[in-house]
């Protein structure tokens, strides 16, 4: 099922008028139902999730083409005032498109791009939806600014937080990466390790966001605006590639929420023809030891069985994935499918991207390059086609990953003929 794009008379019943942009309400993915513009995420009919249905204007090529070099060219396609760029905020986004023509090679692909967005203003792609999220709060009304995180949510949420000037509250699981729990509280605010796995975290945001008023909880009660972040994948990747889509894309899967979003992005760009109605096909990455959306995708199923997490994937360690339905959805809509990789094959795309490209990926990035390697051996994915593979944030966050794999070639004395029994020469 595929929510619509655009919904009927604008209606708002929180915040100043133009606060969401082109917004006019919130559509229910399940029943279509939809509900004014305000800090809701559950439908009143059904209890489905809500998303952001519009009312586009005409939007040109050549206007968002005129605007800054950060998501906010899209602003016309994402529920923000069209004065966004006038209050303090990350400016998250036009990353890099890197030719990846040596993996390419590598792989026996005809034409391969890395979309690397470890060039964030924290390293992962988390700047996107927490930019939009915020600017929900502040248009709510709210006071503090929340997450339940795996790590990159955390930093994302602490550092525009901090830029905004708006009191930050984040919840980790107590087993986070240290250079996670580090790039969280170098920026301040309160920042809360709970003996639990992601889920646990979530489960508790998620009970106090019901008891607490004026908390607004990125991924939980502003959830339909922080999802609409991730389209700004899409709308990039079409800009990059010169105002087309990709024939085929690889997307890590945490909650699922990226996936789907790069796949709303491609629909609306269409819809406004911005780019041409050409068909692509978009693939799911899972780590093996957190994978209940690839399971439920070889087992043929609708639902998704949540599963306890054991990976060092740590960012994509969601069991109970919010989004895992509509992942399916898409996936099997645009004849792809969702796959998984073990730990070491993550590991090894890790070092893989770096050797091949120069490009140092986070865990998440080995698990897209890992799936992608295991699709493109299996006769999977079409390597005729132009394909997109995303890395989602930086190597620097989870150094333990390569830990034992990387070391100098050798310790010698500042010696000429010590160096010379290297035989490098
Ligand atoms: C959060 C995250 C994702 C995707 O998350 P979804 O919940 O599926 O939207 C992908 N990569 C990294 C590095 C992340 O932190
Ligand atoms: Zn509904």
């Amino acid at each position: 099922m595929s929510a619509p794009v655009f919904s009927p008379a604008p209606t708002q019943v929180a915040g100043r008028p133009g606060a969401f942009g082109n917004a006019t309400g919130l559509v229910c993915r399940e029943c279509g139902a939809t509900q004014p513009l305000g800090p809701f995420y559950a439908c009143s009919e059904c209890f489905g999730p809500l998303e952001i249905g519009y009312e586009f204007p005409r939007v040109t090529r050549e206007q968002i083409e005129a605007g800054p070099k950060n998501i906010w060219r899209y602003q016309p396609l994402l529920p923000v005032p069209d004065d966004i760029t006038s209050s303090p905020n990350m400016e998250p986004g036009f990353t890099r498109l890197v030719e990846a023509g040596n993996l390419a090679r590598e792989l026996g692909l005809r034409k391969l791009h890395v979309k690397d967005d470890s060039g964030n203003p924290t390293h992962s792609f988390k700047d996107r939806v927490v930019a939009i999220a915020l600017s929900a709060a502040r248009e709510l009304g709210s006071k503090v600014f929340a997450c339940p995180s795996t790590g990159n949510l955390a930093n994302a949420v602490a550092a525009a937080g901090a830029r905004a000037g708006i009191r930050t509250v984040v919840f980790v699981p107590h087993d986070l990466e240290p250079a996670k729990v580090q790039m969280t509280a170098v920026y301040g605010g309160s920042l809360v390790a709970v003996r639990g796995s992601y889920d646990d975290v979530n489960r508790l945001a998620s009970e106090i966001a019901g008891e607490e008023e004026g908390w607004a909880f990125v991924n939980v009660n502003v959830r339909p605006y922080y999802a609409e972040g991730s389209k700004t994948l899409a709308f990039e990747i079409a800009e990059q590639l010169g105002w087309r889509l990709p024939e085929q894309v690889v997307v890590p899967v945490a909650s699922g929420s990226q996936l789907t979003k790069i796949d709303k992005g491609f629909q609306e760009l269409i819809k406004l023809g911005l780019v041409e109605d050409t068909p692509y096909t978009v693939f799911g990455a899972q780590a093996t030891g957190c994978s209940p959306v690839s399971a439920a995708f070889k087992a043929g199923h609708d639902v998704v069985r949540p599963v306890k997490p054991d990976t060092i994937a740590k960012s994509l360690a969601i069991g109970n994935p919010a989004d895992g339905p509509y992942v399916l959805d898409v996936t099997r809509r645009t004849g792809g499918c969702v796959e998984d990789v073990t730990d070491d094959e993550v590991r090894e795309g890790i070092l893989r991207l770096a050797r091949t490209e120069g490009i140092f990926a986070e865990t998440a990035g080995g698990v897209t390059v890992g799936v992608l390697t295991k699709l493109v051996r299996e006769g999977r994915l079409d390597p005729d086609k132009e394909t997109v593979v995303l890395n989602t944030g930086d190597g620097l966050k989870t150094l333990d990953a390569v830990a034992g794999r990387v070391a100098p070639t050798a310790t010698i004395d500042p010696s000429y003929p010590q160096f010379v029994q290297l035989g490098l020469v």
